[in-house]
């Protein structure tokens, strides 16, 4: 047998299994008993891998390793998303540089150049996700542009459209100024400000009792150019006698009403309220009850139109510093408040989002609430973990008309047709340029594009060949699982939920698996403005792959957000080290040197039935069996943390540092050969176990393994598999039998012993050579188990006696050890110089005492308690408690000894 190298270097040795795995034709769809399908989230196409990705992506991979292992039909679909805003941000941009304006090159070049940058600068995420490891079938890779996809969303809104449930209308709509473009509530970011609320006196017509003016309150005087009315509360009586009234409005001289509405709080400032309504969605509701004219003041950009004089041409801010001016000078304004409000951002490019009243497309959500909320209700789909089932029934029921035009040029254009000879409009699916009403040539296109999310919510059915080839999504629908972030669980998850269930009748994954989010060390969002982000390929770089999808998996509980443990050079911004990581990579060490060794003792060996010959191998198969189990549930369950943490604790803790240990004499002598088959069965198992959290590694390993039980037919032939990611899944029912509830507590009881005579020999830093005398009191049920492990015990623990007993006593100067339920007495007389020990032991106590004497003195005085903070009160009280534990651990260390 070839011996495995000494090393295993991850830049080195991931990149060429990977090319294996490619070459073998692995990663391709395969066909099997029962359905796993993943569609993969799908990145914008031009972006990068960041940490939600990379846990993303470790998840998946592990449910479709697993899958694919059980022979089960295994479909993995990746793709990416066209992401209309974003890309044609960066494309404007790229343009800009170049002195090149969108508006000058027109609709048709931009998008070309669009479709340049997504040639160019799309695929680096694919690139990246393959480095990971991940098992996606990469020759079916969709695209949210493809044509065919493009048809799928086409039809979407055709039948939409006709079944009546997308219309047209004038809305208010958040807009982005600065993208220019509508976008949806859920895309807009709310942000709390420091503001003011500025009291304007607006003229009254004529007089109101004795009065000239009202006093209006608002945080937005600029937008004051187009109030068409003045609100006040049905239940404020003092306001009744100006019902009814007009005022002047200043600047632009416009006569307005006042009126009643339900919406006004009386409290809210004077009591009187200005209504804007193309520029508020309250005071558009208003307008709309009221019948009030809706008056546009800016333009796509926030500049205020043609038509206000000295204020054309400004912006928001310009305007609203020149109106304060203004009333400023025509002394109507009242006074100034410090004001906080909350105000919307554009979650893209971060500029205060206006309210503005323009025509959009809508999709009317009625009808598809109801179903969508049922699916989830009713069992359908299963969120996990499971609290998060609640933001999307709540999101549901709240959910309003979405939105679904944008103002773009990137993105697939609503396919709506209108006439200009005769009026005619319709949505199709095939492009004209003749009408078919009036035969007439005058037949243009909407100019806007769709929501991305509109296109994406077809996401895990159009990218499998619905509607035109529907024996492609056979099978395979609803998918098994989306895993995804929590922040889209609206934007995304249920209208894909919703789509779903409109078009195909059924939902579109059984199962929401969110991933916590990966905040930076200290808490905060990562984030390439702050520098504080960690890219993952600088980790797999210096850590390996198979470390960083372990590291992330264990990451994966019940938590909302977890702190990664990475440190950024300020400076640089590059990743300096990541401690939890690098421990990742030491278990994926440890897992090389433990199998390098075993397999470096194979000679003679033949793969044959393993057989519990001794108590340790009793002890290993059930713990075995109850690791097939864990892993295989916990992969199935979606409970990648404890999971992982638990096969880790598993092997490094039971396989290498006991089973390995106590077997490794076996080796030696004539039971060798069964000592070998069993070693490698419980390698062989545990090496496919962690197949789906570390497959390099794990596959190197398998690569250089001889062929194990596992591998025999039913003839007990040799039939192996080309590749570990194709090898046969440990299924729990096979290794059922191998479960010894009275195995595992004899060896349970066993370490107990031999750790207690490694714990005392380290701490009085005697040689592992030294024997030592061990008594052990238990009851009769583990005495017995105990002394049938006498052979294995006596080695381990080096013993020079070994007495058992249920009433032995304890042994004079000797440490006890309470665990487990048993009491082992390690003695100590005549190794350690006791009178020594015990001097040095009461000055620690003496030490004590006056410490804690003095804390006591300290928290007695009332004058400390009251005056000092209480952080360093309660830093006192913990070290008083602190000190009576050491105490007590000490006074019972120098009663070992008497
Ligand atoms: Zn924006
Ligand atoms: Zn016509």
């Amino acid at each position: 047998m070839e011996e495995m190298p000494k090393n295993y270097d991850p830049s080195t040795n991931e990149p060429a299994i990977l090319q294996k795995w490619l070459d073998g034709g692995y990663y391709k769809r395969r066909e099997g008993v029962g359905d796993c399908t993943v569609t993969i989230p799908p990145p914008n196409v031009t972006g990068k891998l960041h940490m939600g990705h990379a846990t993303d992506d470790s998840i998946q991979d592990a449910i479709i390793r697993m899958a694919r292992m059980r022979g089960r039909s295994t479909r993995w679909v990746l793709g990416t998303d066209h992401a209309g805003i974003a890309t044609q941000t960066k494309v404007d941009k790229k343009l800009k540089e170049e002195g090149i304006s969108r508006l000058e090159i027109g609709r048709d070049k931009f998008v070309d150049a669009c479709w340049d940058w997504t040639h160019e600068y799309g695929g680096i995420i694919v690139e990246q996700i393959k480095r990971m490891g991940c098992s996606v079938d990469f020759d079916n890779e969709r695209f949210t542009m493809d044509e065919d996809y493009a048809q799928a969303v086409r039809k979407v809104f055709c039948d939409w459209y006709h079944d009546g449930l997308i219309y047209r209308g004038k809305r208010i709509v958040n807009w982005c100024p600065n993208c220019t473009t509508a976008i949806s509530d859920d895309e807009a970011e709310y942000k709390d400000e420091k503001g003011h609320l500025w009291h304007l006196r607006y003229p009254l017509t004529e007089p109101v009792n004795g009065q000239d003016y009202i006093v209006v309150a608002t945080t937005r005087p600029e937008t004051m150019l187009g109030d068409t009315g003045v609100a006040v509360s049905p239940k404020d009586p003092e306001k009744a006698a100006f019902v009814g009234k007009t005022v002047k409005l200043p600047i632009v001289d416009r006569e307005i009403p006042i009126f009643e509405d339900w919406h006004v709080d009386a409290n809210f400032g004077s009591g009187f309220v200005k209504v804007t309504p193309a520029h508020d969605p309250n005071d558009y509701a208003m307008g709309q009850a009221h019948d009030l004219p809706q008056i546009n003041i800016f333009d796509e950009h926030a500049v205020v139109v043609e038509g206000y004089g000295e204020f054309t041409g400004m912006t928001r801010e310009e305007c609203r510093e020149a109106v304060i001016k203004w009333f400023e000078e025509h002394d109507l304004l009242d006074h100034v408040e410090d004001h906080d409000h909350s105000v919307m951002h554009c979650y893209r490019c971060d500029s205060a989002l206006e309210p503005w009243l323009s025509e959009q497309w809508f999709v009317a959500v009625d009808k598809l609430k109801g179903p969508a909320l049922d699916a989830v209700n009713s069992g359908k789909v299963t969120f996990h973990p499971a609290r998060w089932t609640q933001t999307y029934t709540t999101w549901m029921e709240n959910l309003k008309d979405w939105c679904i035009s944008r103002q773009l040029w990137w993105g697939h254009r609503i396919p709506v047709f209108y006439c200009e000879d005769c009026g005619w409009e319709d949505a199709l699916t095939e492009d004209t340029d003749v009408c078919p009403k009036c035969g007439g040539h005058h037949v243009h296109q909407d100019e806007n594009v769709l929501d991305t999310w509109f296109s994406s919510q077809l996401w895990t059915f159009a990218t499998q060949g619905w509607p035109q080839k529907p024996e492609l999504l056979e099978g395979h629908h609803p998918t098994t699982a989306l895993v995804t972030a929590r922040d889209i669980i609206a934007l995304w998850v249920a209208r894909m939920v919703m789509s779903s269930l409109y078009f195909l009748d059924e939902v579109p994954f059984k199962d929401v698996v969110i991933y916590p989010t990966i905040l930076a060390k200290d808490g905060s969002r990562m984030s390439k403005s702050k520098g504080n982000g960690v890219d993952p390929m600088d980790l797999i770089g210096m850590y390996g792959a198979d470390a960083m999808r372990f590291n992330l998996l264990t990451l994966c509980t019940n938590n909302q957000d977890v702190k990664f443990d990475a440190n950024i050079d300020k400076k640089t911004k590059k990743l300096i080290d990541s401690p939890r990581t690098e421990q990742a990579k030491s278990f994926v060490t440890k897992i090389w040197n433990a199998s390098r060794f075993l397999l470096m003792n194979m000679e003679g060996y033949t793969p044959g039935e393993p057989v519990v010959e001794t108590p340790a191998d009793a002890w290993m198969f059930s713990r075995l069996a109850k690791a097939v189990k864990m892993v295989t549930e916990g992969i199935e369950n979606y409970t990648f943390g404890d999971m992982a943490r638990g096969v880790q604790q598993f092997f490094w803790n039971e396989v290498c540092d006991w089973y390995v240990e106590v077997t490794k004499a076996r080796l030696k002598g004539e039971g060798r050969l069964q000592a070998q088959r069993n070693l490698i069965f419980v390698l062989d198992t545990s090496i496919r176990l962690m197949h789906p959290l570390m497959p390099f590694v794990t596959e190197e390993i398998w690569d250089n393994m001889p062929a194990s039980v596992l591998d025999l037919d039913a003839e007990g032939n040799v039939d192996r598999a080309e590749a570990l990611m194709i090898a046969k899944w440990p299924e729990p029912a096979d290794y059922v039998k191998y479960v010894d509830e009275d195995a595992e507590r004899a060896f349970e009881l066993c370490r107990t012993v031999v750790s207690a005579a490694r714990a005392t020999r380290s701490r009085y830093r005697l040689s592992p050579k030294a024997e030592l005398d061990v008594v052990v009191r238990a009851g009769a049920e583990d005495i017995e188990k105990l002394e049938s492990l006498r052979s294995t015990i006596e080695p381990l623990a080096n013993t020079a006696s070994l007495v058992m007993g249920t009433d032995v006593e304890k042994p004079a100067a000797s440490i006890a050890v309470v665990d487990s339920g048993v009491e082992v007495f390690v003695v100590l007389e005549g190794k350690v110089d006791l009178s020594a020990e015990k001097a040095r032991l009461e000055k620690e106590i003496a030490a004590a005492q006056k410490e804690l004497a003095g804390c006591e003195k300290t928290l007695a005085n009332e004058g400390f308690v009251a005056k000092a903070a209480p952080a360093v009160v309660q830093k006192k009280r913990d070290r008083a408690a602190e000190l009576q534990e050491i105490l007590e651990a000490l006074t019972a260390q120098v009663a070992d000894f008497s």
